[in-house]
């Protein structure tokens, strides 16, 4: 058969040849060792935390490899697309501090723009590309056009819409009859070929497979390890009957020409790579590293592992930026759940940022990490308590302009006030670590405004209320704010004018013998001014609020009781 004239007829408009494609996309020039490493999602919607987690993967290799990490658009399910999903994908991976040396970017007037010389790195640009190497596999007996109708192709689909070797010929189910029915579909003539394409109908583009699923091709899998992987046998689909590429066909075009040197990408892909193997060698193309990277799971209520899926809290990226979570808080739980070493590294780095960490691909768990909630807040509590309260101030007046204005403008109408509240505690040896998220700052701090401030906790029945009133008049009267031991004196005398002790060894020795202890003073008065029984320093808590606004609260307080 003359394969040369099928291609001609084939791709009759394909006059470019894969050398003179080659010559577009030059080796690239890095220093020995360097990783070329990309991320290649398909712009369907939101961003999964399994997405930035396999981009922090590509983005350390790359950088710390002194390597190029770029991004492509995979976009050729035109039907599963969504508008703008990837600019949304481009914006909220640089919240994460993810930055692409090159590929796809968003342009000054908000559009995807390339950025390199790769490109395009949008697939859907690319298909006279993957047409001349279409072309030069049918020229070469690699590959083969199926006709089939829409009409059959509907009703094969209806059949099972993942199988890609679905044939207007299977009708029969067994293995050995579809077997068969390959074969068949590979037996057609040059006249039928003519007679189709005349009559304009369309067909998909087929491998023409020669492995032997009896032959096992061992494979090196950076995380999973050494695998055998039995050859493929399967006329899987190129070309789609428009003319767009599988992704098998655009992988291994794309990630050859522009020298990917590490694929990176979810363990979904693993049962493919036998057809990527026979791609790459059918296209004479040298076989990249490949890292398949565990799904994400978490616990559900019996304790069973789960996969953390799209409906899952926390599995999309707008429930981390709605709710508040400092983009580092995210990079640094991820690092934990990425390296099992990161976490000791921590310890014995407090203070160098994350990206400072030597990150291995053998420290990655093959099987697979765990989300997991309780952790990321710990970290999160972590890292902003290392936030100057100038920091956490831009950050969460941010959060709070779009997703709680009247917080904001209180926030913005003093900024030095707010600062002064956001200070405390900070800055230490051990700093405090109450927030994990900005969006439960308010509950923690909504007292320091008098718009927020509510009395929510009760002074328990055990003391009298008489006492109460007794203890905040002497606070009111007696209030000495130049500095905190002095301030703590007269709290001490209070306590003991009232029968409290003062002493709080003498209040353990024998505590019937009081009525409390200076520390239940301190709470009478801690409930008055913040409104709560658990709140940071009194003495600091109300030099910031100033002696008018505290002296205004215990009198209502009291006239409250
Ligand atoms: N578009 C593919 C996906 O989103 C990419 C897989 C890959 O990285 O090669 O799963």
């Amino acid at each position: 058969m003359d394969y040369s004239h099928l291609a001609g007829l084939l791709f009759p408009d394909v006059t470019a040849t894969p050398e003179q494609i080659e010559a577009k996309y030059p080796a690239r020039q890095l220093p020995e060792g360097a990783k070329v490493t990309r991320f290649a999602p398909s712009p369907t919607g939101f961003v999964h935390l399994g997405g930035v987690y396999q981009t922090m993967v590509g983005e350390r290799l790359a950088h710390q490899s002194g390597g190029v990490f770029y991004l492509r658009i995979e976009d050729t399910d035109s039907k599963r697309e969504i508008p703008g999903a990837a600019e949304n994908l481009i914006n909220t991976l640089s919240r994460y501090g993810i930055k692409f040396d090159e590929g796809a970017t968003v342009g000054e007037d908000g559009q995807v723009t390339d950025n390199g010389i790769y490109g395009p790195y949008k697939q859907s640009l690319r298909g006279d590309i993957y047409h001349v190497y279409a072309k030069k596999l049918v020229a070469e007996g690699k590959a083969y056009p199926c006709f089939t109708t829409d009409e059959e192709l509907k009703a094969l689909e209806a059949i099972d819409k993942k199988a890609e070797v679905k044939s207007r010929e299977w009708t029969e189910n067994t293995e050995a009859e579809q077997k068969t029915a390959m074969r068949r579909l590979r037996e057609f003539t040059m006249e039928d070929v003519e007679r189709n394409i005349a009559a304009g109908n369309k067909f998909v583009l087929r491998i023409l497979a020669d492995g032997d699923p009896e032959k096992k091709t061992p494979f090196n899998d950076l995380i999973k390890g050494k695998l055998e992987i039995p050859e493929n046998d399967e006329d899987f689909v190129l070309l789609k009957s428009d003319g767009i590429p599988t992704y098998h066909f655009a992988h291994a075009i794309d990630d050859h020409l522009m020298h990917t040197t590490h694929v990176i990408r979810g363990e979904e892909w693993l049962p493919s790579v036998a057809k990527h193997i026979m791609l790459f060698r059918y296209l004479g193309f040298k076989l990249p590293k490949y890292l398949h990277t565990a799904q994400i799971m978490q616990l559900d209520e019996n304790g069973n592992k789960k996969k953390l899926s799209k409906r899952d809290l926390g599995a999309n990226m707008n429930d981390y930026t709605r709710i508040g979570y400092a983009p580092e808080c995210v990079s640094e739980y991820l690092l934990t759940i990425l390296n099992s070493n990161f976490e000791e590294w921590r310890m014995q780095n407090p203070d160098k940022h994350w990206s400072d960490f030597k990150f291995g691909i053998n420290k990655m768990s093959a099987s697979g990490c765990l989300f997991d909630h309780t952790k990321l807040n710990d970290v999160s509590k972590n890292v902003v308590s290392k936030m100057t309260a100038e920091q956490v101030f831009d950050q969460l007046t941010e959060w709070a302009d779009e997703y709680d204005k009247d917080f904001s403008a209180l926030l913005r109408r003093d900024p030095d006030y707010a600062k002064a509240i956001l200070s405390i505690g900070r800055g230490g040896k051990k700093p405090r670590k109450d927030f994990a998220v900005w969006s439960e700052v308010k509950d923690f701090i909504g007292f320091f405004y008098d718009e927020l401030f509510t009395v929510t906790d009760t002074i328990p029945d055990s003391f009298e209320r008489d006492d109460i009133k007794k203890a905040l008049a002497l606070f009111a009267d007696t209030l000495d704010m130049s500095d905190a031991n002095a301030w703590f004196e007269r709290i001490k005398v209070i306590a003991d004018d009232l029968g409290f002790a003062s002493d709080m060894k003498q209040y353990k020795a024998d505590p019937a013998a009081f009525k409390g202890s200076v520390a239940d003073i301190s709470m009478f008065i801690r409930v008055a001014v913040t409104g709560k029984m658990n709140s940071p320093d009194l003495f600091t808590v109300i030099s910031i609020i100033g002696r008018e606004r505290t002296l205004d609260r215990v009198r209502k307080f009291s006239e409250s009781l």
